[in-house]
Order: C-alpha cells, then sequence, then structure tokens
C-alpha cells in the first residue's frame, strides 16, 4: 500500500538473533517430549469453554490465588496456542473460559502474521509444546474492514494490513458485495494466516506433518458469543 522508511519484516529480521537467546532460552530435548493432551482433547476444553460462556455458566477456572502460585513454581503448561486480533471485544480467555496457565495468546490487529507473530507461535507450539494452534478472526474486524473497502491508514498501519491484502484479493475475486464480501474476506484472512505461518515455519510445518501439533481456523462472531469453527 505505501512504503515504510524501515521494513518491519527486515528490521525484527535482524534482532531477532540477537535477542532469542535472552528472552527464550530453549530448553534441552524439549520439543521431542510428548504433550501433555492430545490435540484432540485441547479442542475439546476450547469447545466446553465457549459453550459454557454462551451460556452464561462460565466457570471462571483457574484464576485462583493457588494457580497463581502453582503457575509462578511449575511453570507454564498451557494447552493452546491462540493468535487472535487485538480487538477489545475478543477477550480470549472469557470467550473460552479459561485461566491462568492455559492458553498461551497472541494478539494483534486483524490476526495477522509477520516475524513475531510467527516466532511467539513457534514458542507455545515448539517450546511450550501446546498440541493445538488456533488462529482466530472475528466478525466485523475493523482491520480487514479497512482492506476491503480502501479505507486511508497511516503510520505503521499500512504496513501492517499489507498482510490482509491477498486475503481480501481473493474473496473479492469470488463476487460478493457488502456485509458478504466482508464476512468472506475475514474468513480468508484467517486461512491466510494458517498458510503464512506454515510457509514461513519450518519448525511449525515440521510440527504439524509429524502429527504433534494440528493448526485450526476459527471465527469468532461478536454478535453473540460464539466460537464458529472453520
Ligand atoms: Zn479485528
Amino acid at each position: 500500500m505505501c512504503d515504510h522508511p524501515i521494513s518491519r519484516r527486515g528490521l525484527l529480521a535482524g534482532m531477532a538473533v540477537g535477542v532469542s537467546s535472552l528472552f527464550l532460552p530453549r530448553l534441552p530435548g524439549a520439543s521431542e517430549q510428548a504433550p501433555p493432551m492430545s490435540a484432540e482433547q485441547a479442542y475439546q476444553l476450547l469447545r466446553e469453554g465457549n459453550a459454557r460462556f454462551l451460556a452464561g455458566k462460565s466457570e471462571r477456572p483457574n484464576l485462583t490465588a493457588k494457580r497463581i502460585e502453582e503457575t509462578a513454581g511449575q511453570g507454564q503448561h498451557p494447552f493452546a496456542t491462540i493468535l487472535s486480533c487485538s480487538d477489545s471485544r475478543v477477550p480470549v480467555e472469557h470467550v473460552f473460559d479459561r485461566g491462568i496457565g492455559d492458553l498461551f495468546v497472541i494478539r494483534v490487529a486483524g490476526n495477522v502474521i509477520d516475524i513475531d507473530e510467527a516466532g511467539t507461535t513457534e514458542y507455545g507450539a515448539g517450546h511450550l509444546m501446546t498440541p493445538l494452534v488456533v488462529v482466530m478472526g472475528h466478525t466485523q474486524c475493523g482491520a480487514v474492514t479497512a482492506v476491503v473497502k480502501g479505507a486511508q491508514v497511516t503510520g505503521n498501519i499500512p504496513k501492517l494490513v499489507e498482510h490482509i491484502i491477498p486475503a481480501v484479493e481473493r474473496a473479492k475475486a469470488k463476487g460478493g458485495t457488502g456485509d458478504a464480501l466482508i464476512l468472506d474476506a475475514i474468513k480468508e484472512n484467517v486461512h491466510q494466516s494458517i498458510q503464512t505461518l506454515l510457509a514461513s515455519s519450518q519448525e511449525l510445518y515440521h510440527l504439524r506433518e509429524s502429527g504433534r501439533m494440528k493448526i485450526i481456523g476459527a471465527l469468532y462472531h461478536i454478535e453473540n458469543g460464539k466460537v464458529e469453527w472453520l
């Protein structure tokens, strides 16, 4: 859309080599161990949590002082890595009725994948060994809508929404218009992020190919709180 003086991907790619060993120490052999639960079990926990949330019967598990103490002492063992939009109407832990140490969450406008998001997903799936990765878009996403409508964006936002353009082009090629086009673009953008993750990360590709990780798409309906699995 517009040329930025500093490429975010290029800048961070250069920095990542230097900082990764400082902040993300790799446990020896961590990724060789079997995950504590299967992708199917993790998926089931998310489905059940959203069902409770939808029914107004959230149990708000793992939010006690005991849980804080446990997770501080024993480290984190989340069962799912979730990439979602930063939209304030998509509070991920609430939506799935989970608490501290349960979900490894990445939130960025438009749930796009650039180097930071790919690296964070690798940390969740590869290092923390979450058996499930979920890319979750949502209805009425402002970032996707801005691209569909060709809205004027400024600052660093053009570089961010650049990642959404291919998804919008695919949706437009199907001939939809109005709200239907926006919804389709939002779904295409979820698939786009999954493809980008697997194309940009050999580690994630290998984890999926070897059956140690599953990656699925979801759409959160901000109108009623329901998570639709794509
Ligand atoms: Zn959004």
